[in-house]
């Protein structure tokens, strides 16, 4: 029997009720988080597909338990209820080992996409799906030719009746290789300026028309992949949004993107367990500096102050940011403030955690307590990346938010097919 139990009036539960429900049912069910472990990618294959395996069915468990979709709308498999009931129970589900995998981006931003602009049919078929751990979802934004500069998608699709034929390539997708489908932003019209000819479309993944490539990055992870796709056909029905308006639909979707990344999503659910990835968690730098004598060394001491202060901070302000949003004191464009602070502090904690695990970080024998910090800080500048760059958090940031003069382009009024192409990529709307 499902935990969830509105009030028997039908109105909506306490988040009070919500929590204790939660609270009581969490030690039974889910187990404690690992926070030794590492995130995805770095095990072998089949370690990788075991860990993506239980997430579905913890997922699917919560689901059951009714404790999955919290700000989804019900009649989507969700529970329709509010940020503070979410806030709350990400609170009381932080020591456990929660599915946090399927929040970005499964449920923000592509299942966010799809609330707002999915078909009734659309929303009835994946949402609930999602929910339930069933279908895992990547983002097929970038491409070959340029990430920053997402309006300049060159891959296409060319109507032919009730069907679009795909032909490109996308990459930089994360998990694309064990995912279920992708939302993916196509060029549908080379007649017109770059933002005015691109059409988003679901696309399921495991095809015979799609040849997933693996890319090894410099910690040995083999999450990202590459995507060729070849005389893909897709049924119109997969279309997300209007012909030529998918600009429409990319601009939401890289504000849900940026503002659950900054952790102020309401579709998300659960903390990972760190900041960042697993070794740079609170707990583990105060360890590490226990484990490798530096309890007494003040500017040890300093550092773990430090990151304390900016996972603090970062975390208040991305609440503050996500609260002025929503209740409309601030523009949507200001979820890249919460996006840029979250990838400063992100690099940051990481180089604090090479500090502290001095030499460690070069060299370790397998029983060294800083063994995890060295691969970390190899990675150190892909939160700062990934989902946009900081420098485009500080572009918007600049022009959208302060309304500071806009960067010069010079492809605005241009036939996308008119234009130069090839890097750099040109500037103008940028992810
Ligand atoms: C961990 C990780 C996961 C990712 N996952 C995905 C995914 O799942 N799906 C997906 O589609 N993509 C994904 N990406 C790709 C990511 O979105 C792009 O790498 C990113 O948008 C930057 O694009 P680029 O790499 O082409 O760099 P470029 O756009 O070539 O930028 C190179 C540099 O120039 C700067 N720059 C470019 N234009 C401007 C400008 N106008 N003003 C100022 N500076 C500028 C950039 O900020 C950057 O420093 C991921 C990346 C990482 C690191």
């Amino acid at each position: 029997m499902s935990a969830a139990s509105p009030a028997a009036d039908g109105a909506m539960e306490s988040v009070e009720s919500f929590v204790a429900r939660a609270e009581a049912w969490l030690p039974d069910h889910l187990p404690l988080a690992d926070t030794t472990r590492m995130e995805n990618g770095f095990g072998s294959d089949e370690e990788e597909l075991a860990n993506v395996a239980r997430m579905r069915a913890t997922q699917r468990t919560l689901y059951d338990a009714g404790f999955a979709g919290i700000c989804f709308p019900a009649e989507y498999g969700g529970l329709g209820l509010t940020l503070a009931h979410q806030k709350a129970f990400d609170e009381v589900s932080a020591p456990y080992d929660m599915p946090t995998l399927i929040n970005i981006p499964t449920f923000v931003p592509c299942g966010a996409v799809l609330l707002e602009f999915g078909t009734e049919e659309q929303k009835r078929r994946h949402i609930p799906a999602m929910l339930r751990g069933e279908e895992l979802w990547m983002q097929f934004l970038s491409e070959p030719s340029g990430g920053s500069d997402v309006a300049g998608a060159m891959t296409t699709a060319v109507r032919d009746g009730d069907e679009w034929v795909v032909n490109g390539s996308k990459v930089w997708t994360t998990g694309a290789w064990w995912s279920d489908y992708g939302l993916c932003l196509l060029r549908t019209n080379w007649e017109v300026p770059k933002h005015r000819g691109l059409s988003v479309f679901i696309i399921k993944i495991r095809q015979p028309d799609i040849e997933v490539q693996r890319i090894e990055m410099i910690n040995g992870s083999r999450e990202f992949c590459q995507e060729f796709m070849t005389d893909l056909r897709i049924s119109d029905r997969d279309r997300v949004g209007d012909v030529d308006d998918g600009w429409t639909v990319g601009r939401r979707w890289m504000f849900h993107e940026r503002i659950a990344m900054g952790g102020g999503s309401p579709y998300t659910s659960g903390k990972p367990p760190s900041h960042g990835a697993g070794a740079t968690g609170r707990d583990h730098l105060l360890e590490l500096a226990r484990e490798t004598g530096q309890l007494d060394d003040p500017l040890a001491l300093d550092l773990v102050g430090e990151a304390r202060t900016l996972r603090r901070a970062a975390s208040e302000l991305s609440a503050r940011v996500g609260e002025g949003i929503v209740a409309g004191a601030m523009p949507d464009t200001a979820a890249a403030i919460g996006r840029l602070m979250s990838g400063v502090v992100n690099e940051r904690i990481r180089t604090i955690g090479a500090d502290l695990a001095g030499s460690s970080v070069v060299a370790w024998a397998d029983d060294d307590p800083a063994a995890l910090f060295g691969v970390e800080f190899l990675m150190r500048q892909s939160g700062s990346i990934a989902g946009g760059t900081l420098e485009m958090a500080r572009n918007n940031i600049s022009e959208r938010v302060l309304g500071m003069p806009r960067e010069r382009t010079l492809d605005k009024d241009v036939p996308f097919r008119d234009v130069p192409k090839g890097p750099p990529a040109a500037g103008g709307e940028t992810r």
